[in-house]
């Protein structure tokens, strides 16, 4: 059954149409609990409280099926312009970007170009850049856009998903490279990754432990208290230093226990998205947790 539901999140989440669509309701289904608002100004908002709260952000600038040059362009803009926003009002926050957004569907060396204007930026300001990765029909050319720009900008990233079989192996070639560490939000096929929750679990426990004994940074994004349980008894037995991981998750999801490991110490960073494309990306996180389906009756029956 938990199957199924989160299948048919998933195909939701892939309706373009629907996708289309969503962009002109404004915020529905009680999305604005996971989505800071439209634009800049409400996104830095949010970074500026959480901030206050010690918590590290980081801003991703939604958009799902790009495919028009003039989108991918007005995506890179707006990129720049809240690269200049973190810079002016030194927030602590680094950026989330789907490289879809900057145009991998239309043309990769079109992409490419767009990559570099917002990494230029970001490399004179000093800010952090991560690729998210998405679908697995994405998954090489992110690494390889990667691996062609790590010369370039040393302060870039990428995601690693546990429900990946070469996960262990991808991240072999990426020790010396900052890296957050997740499950996986997508639907792949059993090829090419596992399908059973305790089997992706397994996984990301045995990864973060071999991140945390390595020499770079790593995010450990997950909402899963059992796993962040084991990992703490873990980084403090093996006297992990702070400065080597932080965890993080999604804006709006368990907000007290985001505040509760902050204060407890632990380097904490928010994922915030922000902008009209919300409606994929909240599909998936009803894939990932269908009670969050209680803000959509509310919304539904309410308002
Ligand atoms: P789950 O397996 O969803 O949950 C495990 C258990 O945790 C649940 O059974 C429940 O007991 C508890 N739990 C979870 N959520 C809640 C809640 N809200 N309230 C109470 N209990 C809860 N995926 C990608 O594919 N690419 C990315 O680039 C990417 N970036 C991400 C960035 C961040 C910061 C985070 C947190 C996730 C990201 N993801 C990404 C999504 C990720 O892959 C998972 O799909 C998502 O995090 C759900 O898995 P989980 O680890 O939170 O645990």
């Amino acid at each position: 059954m938990a199957n199924v539901t989160r299948d048919f999140f998933i195909g939701l989440s892939n309706n373009k149409f629907l996708n289309d669509q969503a962009k002109r309701w404004g915020f529905r289904l009680g999305a604005e609990k996971f989505v800071a608002g439209t634009n800049i100004e409400s996104v830095t908002n949010v970074v500026k409280k959480l901030n206050e709260r010690g918590i590290s952000c980081t801003i991703d600038n939604l958009g799902e099926y790009i495919t028009e040059k003039s989108e991918a362009v007005a995506a890179k803009q707006e990129l720049i312009k809240l690269l200049d926003k973190v810079h002016v009002e030194q927030l602590d926050c680094h950026i989330s970007i789907k490289l879809t957004l900057l145009g991998l569907d239309i043309d990769r060396s079109f992409c490419m170009e767009n990559a570099k204007e917002v990494l230029d930026v970001a490399k004179e300001y000093n800010i952090f850049v991560n690729f998210d990765m998405e679908d697995y029909s994405h998954y090489e050319q992110t690494l390889e856009a990667l691996h062609q720009l790590r010369g370039i900008y040393p302060q870039i990233g990428t995601v690693i998903q546990s429900y990946l079989y070469r996960a262990e192996v991808d991240l072999e070639g990426l020790q010396d490279l900052r890296i957050r560490l997740v499950k996986g939000a997508y639907k792949e096929t059993e090829t090419v990754a596992y399908q059973l929750k305790e089997e992706i679990d397994r996984n990301f426990i045995l990864l973060a432990k071999q991140r945390l004994l390595g020499d770079a940074f790593t995010s450990i994004a997950t909402h899963d208290h059992h796993i962040i349980n084991e990992l703490k008894t873990f980084i403090a037995e093996n006297k992990i230093d702070k400065n080597k991981f932080e965890f993080q998750m999604l804006y709006g999801f368990r907000t007290e226990m985001q505040y509760e490991l902050a204060e407890a110490g632990y380097p904490f960073c928010t994922y915030i998205p922000f902008g009209t494309d919300w409606f994929a990306y909240f599909m998936r996180r009803l894939a990932e947790r269908p009670q969050n389906l209680n803000l959509v009756l509310k919304d539904v029956f309410y308002t």
